[in-house]
């Protein structure tokens, strides 16, 4: 069989949704290509023994106006049910000292202050709440950053406010030097903090995040914060669902497999069919790209590909468990004072499913989803899943979340369900990691070297969680839009 499309998208996570909801408003009828059997990838919730758990994404930002998220549900008329967290997070230190990550600056600023000390704290997380400010507000502004062409260079030149230029100095600068600066580099303890609140936000540590980036990465907290009733899943079925009223196709369980061009279209082939369209948007790992690309172009971004010793893979453990407690608060961040068995991770991310939310779990139960960075996953890993998976639990009742004997349902996932579910090469999550030797405009940008094919999602511009991906479907789009095709 060969079919005709006018647009096809390759991957239906958080990055190729947006792209093809984008799409079907143009009247370009997408055809999404996903080879899982629910939308969503690493953003989305699947049902197991009368529980909804997260696939991985537990934390939402980016609802707020003039955020990516907002612009696009707002385009697409899409509401979502979502609550506030405030606060957001709590962060417990090694040493046990409990620190709450309040939305409000101020009030933030005295628990840093309460817990690290007063010096330089007020002056550096000032200045990390400009940048961050900078980098939220430019983004969604300059969707034709970073430039590869004319066409883009004109539409940065028509938005460009001067008073975002002295902000670039930033990306030359280290959020270590920051700390630095205000003599904070020192202070280990905060030090630590920061580096295992960039790890979950930007993969990295001070000493290789940008400064811009590293600010919005240790700002997250003082952004909006929400909670969907039902889980993130609710983010993907929406945006399924409009894809398909506009007239566009969903195909699940349909992987592609190679990806061929001649005469100005492309054949994409999967098990049962080839098909065929002018347009393509691929919103899958460049690395997963490059290995099925038969259209001459992957040599061109080679120098983009990522290595493995560079990456994360995530140990995930999905806890149903009776609990009476009705904390709003929601999420977690454990240091711990070693790291779990056999494996390099020293710390573990704890969210929680809402305490009224009844869609994931009846009343007086909730949903936990733990995980932990693994590193190297392109090697054999090292650890027991059992074992680590009854540490896992250790270190939650110690901590005081639950009780062995209240556990209802648990499971674990590893590098190789992270494999099957996704397809992402060895297994690996997170996204880009920030290096201080790529600064945001050596990244890869929407433009595949061939043209008709727009690149989207975690591993390319600006990369990184589900803000990251919305906003690069956006930018793929208003790339393809500027060159015509659209
Ligand atoms: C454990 C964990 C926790 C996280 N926590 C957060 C968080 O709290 N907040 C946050 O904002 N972000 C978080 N993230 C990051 C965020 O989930 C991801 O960066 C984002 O969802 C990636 O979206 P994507 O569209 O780029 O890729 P993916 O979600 O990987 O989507 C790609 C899709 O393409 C499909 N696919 C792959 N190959 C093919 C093929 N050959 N043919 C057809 N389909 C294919 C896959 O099945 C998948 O559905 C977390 C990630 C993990 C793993």
């Amino acid at each position: 069989m060969n079919n005709t499309y006018h647009s096809v998208v390759i991957g239906a996570g958080l990055g190729g949704l947006t792209a093809a909801a984008l799409l079907a408003k143009k009247g370009m009828k997408p055809l999404v290509l996903e080879r899982n059997w629910i939308p969503g990838g690493c953003a989305t919730s699947y049902p197991r023994k009368h529980f909804i758990f997260e696939s991985g994404a537990t934390t939402l930002v980016g609802l707020d106006p003039g955020m990516a998220l907002h612009t696009l549900l707002e385009e697409l008329n899409i509401s979502v049910e979502a609550i506030k967290l405030d606060p957001p997070m709590q962060v417990i230190l090694a040493d046990g000292e409990k620190i709450t990550r309040y939305a409000d600056k101020n009030e933030w600023i005295i628990e840093a202050e309460r817990i690290f000390g007063k010096k330089g704290q007020r002056p550096f997380w000032n200045l990390l709440f400009r940048l961050s400010d900078f980098v939220w507000r430019v983004s969604g502004k300059y969707l034709h950053f970073p430039p590869t062409n004319v066409n883009d260079l004109w539409a940065l030149a028509k938005k460009m406010d001067v008073r975002d230029i002295p902000y670039l100095r930033y990306a030359f600068v280290t959020t270590e030097d920051i700390l630095r600066k205000y003599g904070l580099a020192d202070n280990s303890r905060f030090v630590r903090f920061c580096n295992e609140q960039l790890l979950i936000s930007a993969q990295n540590h001070v000493s290789q995040v940008n400064a811009l980036f590293g600010a919005a990465a240790l700002c997250y907290t003082q952004c909006g914060n929400y909670y969907l009733p039902g889980g993130m899943g609710v983010l993907s079925d929406k945006l399924s669902e409009y894809i398909t009223q506009q007239g566009g196709e969903i195909k699940l369980r349909t992987e592609v497999l190679s990806i061929q061009h001649k005469k100005g279209d492309f054949t994409i082939q999967t098990r049962d069919e080839n098909i065929t369209t002018p347009l393509l948007f691929s919103g899958i790992p460049l690395n997963n790209l490059a290995e099925m690309d038969q259209t001459g172009g992957a040599e061109k971004y080679r120098k983009y590909l990522f290595n493995p010793e560079n990456l994360y893979s995530a140990f995930q453990v999905g806890i149903a468990f009776t609990s009476d407690k009705k904390t709003n608060l929601l999420h977690y961040q454990i240091h711990c004072e070693k790291p779990f068995k056999g494996t390099e991770a020293d710390s573990l991310f704890v969210s929680l499913s809402h305490p009224d939310d009844t869609i994931r779990s009846n009343e007086g139960v909730r949903v936990a989803s733990v995980s932990m960075h693994i590193r190297n996953p392109h090697l054999k890993l090292e650890y027991n899943k059992e074992e680590l998976e009854q540490d896992v639990l250790k270190e939650l009742e110690k901590q005081g979340f639950l009780k062995k004997e209240d556990v209802l349902y648990m499971h674990s996932s590893q590098q190789k369900s992270w494999e099957k579910w996704t397809g992402r090469k060895w297994g690996f999550v997170g996204g880009y990691p920030q290096f201080k030797n790529i600064k945001p405009w050596q990244m890869k940008d929407a433009r595949h070297p061939v043209k008709g094919i727009y690149l989207c999602g975690d591993t390319v511009y600006p990369g990184q969680g589900i803000p990251g991906v919305v906003l690069s479907g956006l930018v793929s789009v208003a790339k393809a839009e500027t060159d015509g095709y659209i």
